[in-house]
């Protein structure tokens, strides 16, 4: 604890963390060919998941709420040489979703791999105490625009003889963490979303994943990352003593999208650094 609480204040912890992030490229031709969408993705995880898998050949598309943020993400990846284009996508909007998808199909000619990363969390409480517009906006966007992505994209998918699906859920969809309960349970959704999704479509070629991030230092999760306090008292429940890096995260992902995970479906991966995952 106190080597953590060290590390954390001589910066160390950032600069592994810029270091992971602005590693090198892979460069693995796993995904040449396939197109990606990955929604939530200019910034934290979602980026970190467009660049590797971009770094393995995809096409990527990227997108996010702010115009200005899809257009810095978007510079940035193509910096590093990767094939991206990049759209405003509020993910409740329909419009938004839709426009995503005829971008894909007119600019790439079709979709192989969606991933649904968008998630809000507005106000914590605990469960009882949590206001109904707080409990709607979360399951909305959490769990109601993750099917409804998955809805939309299935039958480009089917065109294209197959493709995969991943849901990007949370370790907190195993074990509630106080106070994110309504959070917790709607990425504890995802993991049935997942299940279910996947056994329907099976038959078209399509494999349905999931990935249950730990607690990753993102502006997503500062409020339980940037202080001392909050950090050592968040890491005591990871036996590796540290926060997970959006990389790490990423290459879960594009293990599951890619043809090494071709008999996986249906699954969640923990990627938590030993954090007791049971549900
Ligand atoms: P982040 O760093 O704060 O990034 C959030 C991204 O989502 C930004 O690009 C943001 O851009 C975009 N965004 C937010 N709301 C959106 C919406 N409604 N529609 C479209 N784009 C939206 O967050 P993160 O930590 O990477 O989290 C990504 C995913 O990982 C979430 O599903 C989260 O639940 C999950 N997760 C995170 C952690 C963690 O510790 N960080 C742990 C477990 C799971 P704009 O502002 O431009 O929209």
């Amino acid at each position: 604890m106190v080597l953590l609480g060290k590390l954390i204040s001589t910066g160390t912890v950032p600069k592994i963390h810029a270091q992971l992030t602005n590693a090198k490229s892979f460069h693995s031709s796993r995904l040449k060919g396939k197109v990606a969408i990955i929604t939530a993705s200019t910034d934290g995880i979602g980026y970190a998941i467009a660049k590797r898998l971009g770094d393995e050949g995809a096409s990527v598309i990227i997108s996010s709420r702010k115009e200005d943020n899809v257009k810095k993400a978007t510079e940035e990846l193509r910096k590093d040489g990767i094939n991206v284009e990049g759209l405003v996508c509020h993910v409740s909007d329909a419009e938004h979703r839709k426009r995503l998808f005829d971008f894909a199909k007119s600019k790439y000619g079709g979709i192989d791999i969606l991933v649904s990363n968008a998630a809000v969390n507005p106000a914590v409480s605990p469960v009882l105490e949590t206001d109904e517009k707080v409990w709607d906006k979360i399951f909305d966007v959490n769990v109601k625009c993750s099917w409804l992505l998955a809805k939309e994209v299935y039958p480009e998918l089917v065109k294209r003889g197959g493709g995969s699906i991943v849901f990007v859920a949370s370790i907190a969809g195993y074990q509630p963490m106080e106070p994110l309960g309504p959070y917790s349970i709607s990425k504890t959704t995802l993991l049935g979303l997942t299940k279910a999704i996947a056994y329907e479509v099976t038959h078209e070629n399509i494999r349905v994943n999931c990935v249950a991030p730990g607690i990753v230092a993102t502006k997503f999760a500062s409020a339980i990352t940037s202080s001392d306090m909050a950090a050592e008292k968040t890491l005591s429940i990871v036996p590796m003593k540290r926060f997970g890096k959006p990389s790490e995260i990423a290459s879960a992902v594009a293990f599951l999208v890619s043809e090494d995970a071709s008999y996986m479906t249906g699954e969640t991966l923990v990627v938590a650094g030993g954090t007791y995952a049971h549900l």
